[in-house]
């Protein structure tokens, strides 16, 4: 008869659940996963939750495979040499091999000031912080980010792109269109006015309503060229989708959708 392994996991990120998922490949081990909270978290998204385009949580039957068993709880002490580790709740779980995935958090602050005034994102909880602040905070408010890095980057990246305008076009792979989404007035302006300046012909441009929203339609020679529906949110211009897909424009006024991202 096949011997079992008993194999302990500390931590669900993403060694953890990796680890855990191909050690379930084999028949004869049997594997447990020991995390702090029911759901996986998403660290390379939690730039994201800051900007607010994503929640940086999935859960766990997602993406742990069926035959990890997951203790929701936290490792407090490890036990090498009887083989166990205690529990937050004081519980012992044996094992035959360990698994030691905890991941990294943020440094500490070493310039004086920031650890009372700047805002880390390494986890979940600072990251969910912050992203408070950013909320309460004025659309004007000046952000400044510390540490150009990736993770700078992509947080500066995501903040900048909050608040602003985005334009989404749509040509149905038949008519000229953007290809990816424009976020900021002036490229969208820049757009705009870029594309009507090309027509050819006697381009008009007229109010309407898609949806029971404003909108306007863009005639070409009194032909309907494309129709832009307007997102308004807090009295400001926040989205603009321009269907120009001659498909989607002969149903446009039944179910033009207003989702820009
Ligand atoms: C904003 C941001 C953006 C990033 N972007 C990228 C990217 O684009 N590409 C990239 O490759 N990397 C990126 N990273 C880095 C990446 O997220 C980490 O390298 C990765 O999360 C490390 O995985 P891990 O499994 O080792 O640790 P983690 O993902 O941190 O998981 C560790 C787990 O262990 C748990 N744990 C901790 N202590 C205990 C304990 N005592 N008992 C039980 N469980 C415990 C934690 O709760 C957590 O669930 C980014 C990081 C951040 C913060």
């Amino acid at each position: 008869m096949m011997e079992n392994t008993d194999v302990v996991v500390i931590g669900g990120g993403y060694a953890g659940v990796m680890a855990a998922n191909r050690l379930t490949q084999r028949d004869d081990v049997t594997v447990t996963l020991i995390n702090p909270r029911r759901t996986f978290v998403e660290r390379i998204r939690l730039h994201q939750l800051v900007g607010g385009s994503d929640d940086a949580v999935v859960d766990y039957r997602k993406v742990l495979g069926e035959r990890v068993r997951l203790v929701v709880d936290t490792v407090t002490r490890i036990d090498a040499a009887g083989r166990s580790v205690t529990l937050a709740i004081g519980a012992t779980v044996g094992y035959g091999y360990l698994v030691y995935a905890v991941g990294s958090g943020s440094a500490d602050p070493q310039v004086p000031g920031a650890a009372e005034f700047a805002y880390p994102i390494a986890g979940l909880e600072e990251a969910q912080r912050l992203r408070t602040v950013v909320d309460a905070a004025p659309a004007t408010a000046a952000v400044t980010v510390v540490g150009v890095g990736a993770t700078g980057i992509e947080t500066a990246a995501e903040l900048a792109e909050e608040g602003q305008v985005v334009l989404v076009s749509d040509g149905g792979g038949v008519k000229q269109a953007a290809l990816r989404p424009i976020s900021g007035a002036e490229k969208v302006v820049r757009f705009i006015v870029g594309g009507t300046g090309k027509a050819e012909g006697t381009l008009t441009i007229d109010p309407t309503v898609v949806n029971g929203n404003p909108a306007l339609v863009l005639r070409l020679d009194g032909e309907v060229d494309g129709i832009m529906a307007i997102r308004v949110e807090d009295a400001r211009i926040t989205g603009l989708y321009y269907v120009r897909n001659p498909e989607k424009l002969t149903r446009v006024a039944a179910e033009t959708p207003l989702t820009l991202r």
